[in-house]
């Protein structure tokens, strides 16, 4: 399961390792947090139009990693909160899906600005993953209600870390990612005018993170894993 803020987050932070696992037999979930209706430089772009258009975009970019399904949770872009509201939803979906492994944003990067939509969807994200979504007194009404079971995730990567402590081999699935972020034409359109292409972006990073590996391009992660 990939838990991100915005349009095109998931396929920058994990989208080579998404399409490879996918392609390997796993069954990818993306969980997308808000509605994306902020992020145009058009001032003729209304945000009601923003929000049609990336969604397609977003569907279009999972097709080709081979994602199985996309969750709209349908937050307003700018405004996710650490808030019980967005943190019950996400737990709903880890709940719902069972999976074994999330990503996400990594909330405490100090290295650099960061959206604060992605900080705030790291902070829920970890704690829907540790303890919400495992005890069942937490959103104890998913339970009774919705007929969900408490879910224990086993393992939770944080992409854009300061310090990653993992790297993943994404040489078979990099084209892959590639091919998935110019899908968000709306928003990769933007990077090529400014003249940082975005595919040139995501193959330096990826070469950058499989120096001294045997690989490659890698895709790097900090890991938290829960007890067995
Ligand atoms: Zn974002």
């Amino acid at each position: 399961m990939v838990v991100f803020a915005h349009p095109d987050d998931a396929e920058i932070g994990a989208g080579a390792v998404a399409g490879l696992w996918a392609k390997r037999g796993c069954e990818v979930t993306f969980v997308l947090c808000t509605d994306g209706g902020s992020g145009s430089n058009d001032p003729s772009m209304d945000s009601q139009r923003l929000v049609a258009l990336r969604r397609k975009e977003q569907a279009a970019a999972a097709a080709v990693l081979g994602v199985a399904r996309v969750e709209f949770l349908g937050f307003p872009d700018g405004g996710l909160e650490d808030d019980r509201a967005f943190r019950g939803a996400v737990v709903r979906m880890i709940r719902k899906y069972r999976p074994q492994t999330v990503f996400t944003h990594d909330p405490y990067r100090m290295k650099g600005f960061q959206h604060r939509d992605h900080r705030m969807t790291g902070i829920v994200t970890t704690d829907a993953v540790f303890p919400y979504a495992r005890d069942h007194l937490h959103f104890s009404e998913q339970i009774n209600e919705e007929g969900l079971k408490p879910h224990k995730t086993r393992r939770l990567l944080y992409w854009g870390a300061d310090e990653p402590d993992v790297v993943f081999d994404i040489t078979e699935s990099v084209d892959l990612q590639v091919e998935a972020l110019y899908k968000h034409e709306s928003q990769v359109g933007g990077l090529k005018d400014s003249g940082r292409d975005a595919e040139g972006r995501v193959r330096t990073r990826a070469e950058e993170s499989a120096v001294g590996q045997a690989f490659k391009y890698g895709a790097t992660y900090r890991q938290l894993l829960a007890r067995v």
